[in-house]
């Protein structure tokens, strides 16, 4: 139950010995996702010792290379070790050509069954639903088409309050299932008891909104608002504000602003350059205008 991220890989652009491109794993309400899926991508769950098999959902962000050449890799690595659960893969219109072409040329045809899910809408839209959790596509702006992606647990069933329960007679446990599902109950004599004087409210469905890459883009805004947590890229920080334009990246100080706007409870930074050693520095910046920020660090896990 709940969140739990960890960082794979959080540099952009190439890997070197200890900063890996983009990936991250994600429990929610007991769904197992990957986010993105660098070069290596494969390796470092090894490391963090993440279950294979049970990753049935990938979730790609662009095409640009920092942010998917590790599918091919997984994927044929998925096959030989004989996977037989299948495999959903979202991402932009053209994935599966890329990925496919490179399975033929290599006949390295799957063992399992493996769909393609091609976004090219520029509206946000609901990707992926089921009785656990929802995702949902927010449109960023980058280079090449990009989306976010919004991860949300459903409001699970409602608790028993045992104490009042416990003083109703008539209530037997095969009542539970009714009240937790919200129903009154009636007794005998017809009389009602409200289900809010036998039940307690659900825990707190929690969010996750990750947004990469993108420049600064305060449309996003109403999509991600009150998110549990956000992850929000920061390329540069302020000193190269001049090259967010050329290549839709975000300043520190812009994802400090986002998640301002958005009220999310807590901002995980990434995508960081290689120009800069000290990453402390995009932590200060953010805290400028936001004050609950995390550096997302290879290997580092945040849970809710
Ligand atoms: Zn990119």
């Amino acid at each position: 139950m709940g969140i739990q991220l960890t960082i794979l890989g959080c540099h952009s652009a190439t890997p070197r010995t200890n900063a890996h491109p983009t990936a991250q794993y994600l429990k929610i309400n007991e769904r197992h996702i990957l986010i993105d899926c660098g070069e290596g991508t494969q390796v470092l769950l090894r490391q963090q010792k993440v279950p294979f098999a049970k990753i049935k959902h990938i979730f790609i962000s662009h095409l640009h290379g920092d942010h998917f050449f590790g599918l091919v890799g997984l994927i044929s690595t998925f096959g030989l070790l004989d996977r037989r659960t299948e495999l959903h893969v979202y991402g932009p219109k053209g994935i599966k050509e890329i990925i496919t072409l490179q399975l033929k040329l290599s006949k390295s045809w799957t063992s399992f069954p493996l769909l393609f899910h091609e976004l090219n809408s520029k509206e946000s839209q609901v990707i992926f639903e089921d009785k656990k959790i929802s995702v949902t596509t927010i449109p960023l702006d980058h280079r090449v088409y990009t989306n976010g992606f919004l991860f949300q647990e459903k409001e699970g069933a409602r608790k028993l309050n045992m104490e009042n329960v416990a003083m109703e007679s008539e209530i037997e446990i095969c009542d539970y299932h009714h009240l937790k599902n919200g129903k009154d109950f009636t007794r005998e004599d017809g009389s009602i008891i409200d289900n809010e004087d036998l039940t307690l409210p659900p825990r707190k469905a929690h969010s996750y909104a990750f947004c990469s890459d993108t420049a600064y883009k305060p449309d996003i805004v109403p999509i991600i608002k009150g998110a549990s947590l956000l992850y929000h890229e920061s390329t540069f920080l302020e000193d190269r504000k001049n090259l967010t334009e050329r290549t839709k990246h975000s300043t520190a100080k812009e994802a400090g602003s986002i998640a301002k706007q958005a009220n999310v409870n807590k901002l995980i930074l990434g995508h960081y350059s290689s120009r800069y050693s000290d990453l402390n520095q995009f932590k200060i910046e953010a805290q400028t205008e936001f004050e609950h920020v995390e550096l997302a660090e290879s290997g580092k896990t945040f849970t809710i």
